[in-house]
């Protein structure tokens, strides 16, 4: 049986040019970049042109750029990064819908006797900006708001958002991991001073990530040990994931407005097709501001586990809440802020797509839908018969 994919906000297919360039790097050229020899020295020139990569998809100085292990690190290296360098400052301003890997890092330093603020979201999952102006004072260290919503592909105004912290002379930090190579960014006109990506989200191997660090933020490092990144964040460099982020980077930069345009295409016939067919159910999000590639579905009374399961009989892979959360029986934090109701909530399912995804696929998927929410319909004790 064929896989089709829809899950590419949990985790996406390694490029095939991707692997084609990395290769060499697990085999003949195991050199380690900081050694002094030419057998090293070639995986550095690699390096650097991978952070070259990296720094013209985002439109920054490639000294900007500090490789980490994950978006989860990059997240957690701006957070405590930030608060180690202001340690005067004692209130961190995030959103109620961030991912874990901020949320949990903000919800620590509470214990620690930080002031935490989680601005709300409302029910298309949109901020209210005049909200996050009246947080914002000189206790304020951080002020962390993710680039898109990996749940419902909400995206936030970033950009504006930036320059309300940055008039206040405060540092801001904002998780792109779910933006990179789906929505256009450009650090050279923005006022972000941090921003994370990680490699697995956009056609590079998992294990590696970057922090995008403004020139003259100050940040102390959160991993010590070696002079690697300009000690920055010590630790030998996991050498085939830069170099294989780079040529993510590369490839999503060539086909940026032709490929985003095709998954937004097949997305939305995807979205209106079950829609269409499906009673009971609406798309999760505020549809004018999403990215391209994601669509979240509720489907009242019955639940998101068993519509997967049944989805899953066809080879069809979705996701009914983040990657992190689903497992759990709870329904996502993201919906519960934007005040979706449990029922809904709980029959939520994420369609996320790349540019690997074929009509076809979409096709097959809108007719498999309809049948197999109708049966779990038939044995929910929720809905009237
Ligand atoms: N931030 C967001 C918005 C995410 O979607 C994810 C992963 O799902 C992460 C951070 C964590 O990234 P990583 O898996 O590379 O640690």
């Amino acid at each position: 049986m064929k896989t089709i994919y829809f899950d590419n906000n949990a985790t996406t297919q390694v490029a095939p040019e991707v692997f084609e360039e990395i290769k060499p790097y697990f085999a003949d050229l195991y050199g380690n970049p900081s050694s002094m020899h030419t057998f090293g020295g070639q995986v550095g020139i690699k390096i650097r042109q991978a952070r070259e990569k990296v720094a013209a998809l985002l439109g920054c100085d490639p000294a900007e750029i500090i490789f980490t292990g994950c978006g989860t690190e990059g997240d957690n290296t701006a957070i405590k990064g930030t608060l180690a360098a202001h340690p005067n400052r004692r209130k961190i301003i995030t959103t109620r819908v961030e991912h874990p890997a901020v949320l949990s890092v903000c919800r620590d330093y509470e214990n620690l006797g930080y002031l935490i603020v989680e601005l709300s979201v409302d029910k298309k999952g949109r901020l209210d900006l005049a909200e996050l102006e009246s947080h914002l004072d000189d206790n304020t260290a951080i002020v962390t708001i993710m680039y898109a919503n990996n749940e419902t592909g909400v995206v936030f105004p970033i950009e504006k958002i930036a320059e309300m912290v940055k008039s206040k002379g405060i540092i801001f930090h904002t998780d792109a991991v779910q933006a990179v190579g789906k929505i256009p960014i450009n650090l050279s006109t923005s006022n972000i001073d941090l921003l994370s990506i990680s490699g697995h989200k956009l056609h590079a191997p998992k294990g590696v990530g970057v922090l995008y660090v403004r020139k003259g933020t100050r940040l102390t490092p959160f991993m010590l040990g070696g002079h690697q990144e300009g000690g920055r964040r010590a630790g030998t460099e996991n050498v085939p994931g830069i170099i294989g982020l780079g040529k993510a980077c590369e490839l999503a930069m060539q086909n940026f407005e032709q490929e985003n345009k095709k998954v937004k295409f097949l997305r939305d016939k995807l979205e209106k097709g079950i829609i269409s067919k499906c009673s009971d159910c609406m798309v999760n999000g505020d549809e004018e501001n999403r990215l391209p590639n994601t669509a979240n579905i509720s489907f009242e009374f019955i639940e998101g586990e068993s519509i997967l399961l049944m989805l899953d009989r066809f080879g069809i892979c979705a996701s009914s809440g983040s990657a992190c959360t689903s497992g759990s029986l709870e329904p996502s934090h993201v919906l519960r802020a934007m005040g979706i109701p449990y029922t809904a909530a709980h029959g939520s399912i994420r369609f996320s797509l790349s540019r690997y995804n074929t009509e076809q696929e979409v096709d097959f998927t809108i007719e498999k839908i309809p049948p197999i929410i109708s049966r779990l319909r038939e044995l929910s004790p929720f809905v009237k018969k």
